[in-house]
Order: C-alpha cells, then sequence, then structure tokens
C-alpha cells in the first residue's frame, strides 16, 4: 500500500466524540505505565501472576501497535478479561482542542490534558520523514530571553501518559495505526520524535525517561532511539542520565559564547556556565562520530551573530562530535529581539563550515500559526510555581496520569 492509498486520516471532531473520561475518574490510565508498571497494574487489578507477562504483552500490543481505545476490541482476550480491564482501567489520551495547519503543511494541536491545562504539540512534514516536536511541561520555569514559552507563567510538569499521549494524538489525526491484514507502510510520517516544545525535559527526567521508553519499545510504537532528540537548556546533572536511561540524541540550546551574553539569553548559565556545560557534554557517554551532539544557536540581530562569535564558538566546541544547528529567531508578539538578516546567518555558517562542522540553518516551518521553535504558549497564565512545588505535585500526581 502506498502512502496515497492510505484510510483518510479521522477528522478532529471524530475523535473527541470518542470516551475520554470515566465517570467517576478513580480508574488507572493504562497509557504511559512502562512495561513493568502495567504488568503490576494488571496483577493488582486480579490478573493470576503466572499469566501477567502474556498479558502484558497482548495488553501493550493492542495500545501502542494497533491504537486501540475499547477494551471491547482486544479479541485476543477473553470476554471476561476484558470486563476485568474495564472495570479498572481507562485508556486516556489528551483531548485535541484545536487542529491548525499550516500552509506549508505543519500541524499545531492545542491539547487538553487533566486539570484544564494546556500545552502544545507540532507536526512538520517532509520529504519521506516526518517530525513530531513534544512538550514536556505546561509552560517553563526557566525564562530565556528570547522564547515565549518562557513568559509563560503557569507550569507542571506531564505525566508520562500525557507526553506519550502527544505522540498518539498525532498518530489518530494523521491515520498513521496499522491496518489488520494491510501490508506495512515503508515511510512512517511520524518518523521523528523531538522533545522541543514546551518545557524543559531534564527538569522533568523521571516521566520523559519512562515516556520515551514506551515510544522506543519495538513492540509498539517502535520508534529507534536515535530517531528521538532531547533538547535541553544546559541542565548539567541530568545529562549523563540521559544518555544512560534514554539514549536519545541530545541538543543543547547553546545561543552563545560568552558567559556574559549566555547568562542574558539563557538564565540556568548562571547556575552552571559554558565551561561546566561543555565539560559535561565532552562527557557524553554515547558521544561518537554517528551520535553527535548538535548544538542549537538562536540567530539574534546584534547579540551573539558577529563572525567574532561564530570563530568563538568553533573554538569552544573542538573535540566534540557536534553539529550546529541555526535557528533564525522565530518572533512572537513584543519579542525583545530580531532576527539576524539572512546574509549574517550565512556568514555565520560559512565559518562554521569552513572550521569542519555541519552547520544547517533550520528552515522556520509553520510560522503562520505560531508553530515555530520558541513560540509555543498557551493561554492559560496563573501563578509561576517553583521547581519545588511541580516536582511535589508530580510525586503526589504518581506515574501516567
Ligand atoms: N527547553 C528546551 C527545549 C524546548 S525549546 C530547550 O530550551 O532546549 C527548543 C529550542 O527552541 C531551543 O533550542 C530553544 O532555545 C529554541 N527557541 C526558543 N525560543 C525560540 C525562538 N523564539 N526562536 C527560535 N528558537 C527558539
Ligand atoms: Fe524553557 Fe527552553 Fe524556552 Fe528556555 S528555551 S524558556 S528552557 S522552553
Amino acid at each position: 500500500m502506498t502512502v496515497d492509498q492510505r484510510p483518510a486520516a479521522p477528522l478532529v471532531q471524530d475523535m473527541l466524540t470518542l470516551p475520554r473520561k470515566t465517570a467517576d475518574g478513580a480508574r488507572v490510565n493504562l497509557i504511559g505505565l512502562t512495561r513493568p508498571q502495567l504488568r503490576d497494574a494488571l496483577i493488582a487489578a486480579g490478573t493470576p501472576t503466572g499469566q501477567a507477562k502474556m498479558r502484558e504483552a497482548q495488553v501493550w500490543q493492542w495500545l501502542y501497535h494497533w491504537g486501540v481505545r475499547d477494551f471491547a476490541a482486544m479479541s485476543n482476550l477473553s470476554k471476561d478479561y476484558r470486563a476485568l480491564l474495564a472495570r479498572h482501567f481507562d485508556i486516556r489520551l489528551p483531548e485535541v482542542v484545536s487542529r491548525q495547519i499550516s500552509a506549508d503543511g505543519t500541524r499545531k494541536y492545542l491539547l487538553r490534558i487533566s486539570g484544564g491545562h494546556e500545552v502544545e504539540a507540532v507536526y512538520i512534514p517532509e520529504e519521506s520523514r516526518g517530525t513530531l516536536c513534544i512538550s514536556s511541561q505546561v509552560g517553563c520555569t526557566l525564562t530565556c530571553s528570547f522564547c515565549h514559552t518562557g513568559t509563560q507563567k503557569l507550569v507542571r510538569n506531564l505525566t508520562a501518559g500525557e507526553i506519550v499521549g502527544q505522540v498518539m494524538v498525532a498518530r489518530d489525526d494523521l491515520g498513521e495505526w496499522p491496518v489488520p491484514g494491510a501490508p506495512k507502510n515503508e515511510t512512517r510520517l511520524i518518523s521523528n520524535v523531538v522533545l522541543m516544545g514546551m518545557g524543559e525535559p531534564l527538569y522533568n527526567f523521571d516521566n520523559v525517561r519512562d515516556a520515551m521508553r514506551v515510544v522506543m519499545d519495538g513492540e509498539g510504537l517502535s520508534l529507534s532511539r536515535r530517531r528521538i532528540t532531547l533538547s535541553t537548556s544546559g541542565v548539567v546533572p541530568e545529562i549523563a542520565r540521559t544518555a544512560e536511561e534514554i539514549g536519545c540524541l541530545l541538543a543543547v540550546s547553546f545561543h552563545a559564547t560568552t558567559d556574559d551574553v549566555r547568562d542574558r539569553l539563557v538564565p540556568i548559565n548562571k547556575r552552571w556556565n559554558i565551561a561546566t556545560l561543555l565539560a559535561a557534554l565532552r562527557d557524553y557517554p554515547r558521544l561518537s562520530n554517528s551520535e553527535r551532539i548538535t548544538f542549537e544557536y538562536v540567530m539574534l540581530k546584534g547579540v551573539n551573530d558577529s563572525d567574532d562569535d561564530a570563530r568563538r564558538l568553533v573554538q569552544l566546541i573542538r573535540g566534540i562530535p557536534a553539529k550546529i544547528n541555526l535557528i533564525p529567531f522565530n518572533e512572537w508578539p513584543a519579542a525583545p529581539y530580531e532576527r539576524s538578516d539572512w546574509a549574517r546567518i550565512e556568514a555565520f555558517a560559512d565559518i562554521i563550515f569552513k572550521a569542519g562542522y555541519a552547520s544547517p540553518i533550520r528552515t522556520p516551518r509553520g510560522e503562520d500559526i505560531m508553530a515555530a521553535c520558541g513560540q509555543l504558549k498557551s493561554a492559560t497564565e496563573r501563578a509561576r510555581k517553583s521547581r519545588a512545588e511541580i516536582a511535589a505535585e508530580t510525586a503526589a500526581d504518581g506515574g501516567a496520569g
């Protein structure tokens, strides 16, 4: 079956009519549980321990390979067992509040999660591949001065279920679940996932890790770890764990070549400065030429875009297998910066390229629907919370929501 012959994508309106909540709200959501958590939950619901491994494998496949949302459709389970599952569990995804489609095909989803919070996810189609950009928090506790999300006050960590749920909702919208009996599609619509939406993923480490373990599992969504990129502003103590416990590719929001400028652009630099960050990156356990670190560098007119900056940048990262991704600044209302001129960006890229680094300039996508990097910000705003408060709430909420 070619891509064009696939069944038409379900309409967002259709998806909204699917049940998303139970009346009593007490059932455990299966989405986002890791395999061991799923097995424990099945045992706690009355699955005999001797059968738990088999049941876990069956349910997992229904959820993540076939994308089934109804226990009644799990046809290789007995009627009684399906009823037991329905009594104890839910299959709950974030609710699609709206979907905007850009002239360039980029799709932006506004999703509602429990508590009425909203986050965004963005799908960027490319030739023979597609990238889904997902969020890890509602808003962000950090305040990078060029980032729209950084101006959003309300914050809570997303649960693992809400992070996996973004991938599943996008698959629903794109009609990408396998059809029983039909040959496998060669090209995946969502071939890559980047944690570059709202939030700092390394401040929600455990949930991001668990969610990525679900997404990477070969019996389900089956996205290889090399097709997942986590972007961090530089949370140094969690960088080594990212390689060890997730194993995905790493991108770092570098953005400046002196501590003075980086302090202003990426304030976390005051805690872990450029030298400390680079030392952690040099030690990144997976570092090799085939798994280079991406240095993200936003191009801000007159702030960080001089030839001297370009030369300092290559000097600083010397010895680190790296590529440098230049991001033309994406403007947002009342942003305090301007995008560097195109000629300046090209001159900067040229210096980096001549020093031996790949220096792709990221084409802005979905600008007409404010879907580009750093433009995501939901309308809900309340008091800013501290990281300690968020961590306490997340612990109280427990794993998947
Ligand atoms: N919090 C993480 C991931 C989300 S931001 C991080 O900071 O890395 C994803 C990327 O977009 C980061 O490199 C971020 O610095 C960049 N970004 C933020 N605002 C931007 C803007 N207005 N224009 C261009 N890039 C921006
Ligand atoms: Fe948060 Fe990343 Fe935006 Fe900084 S750039 S405010 S870390 S989302």
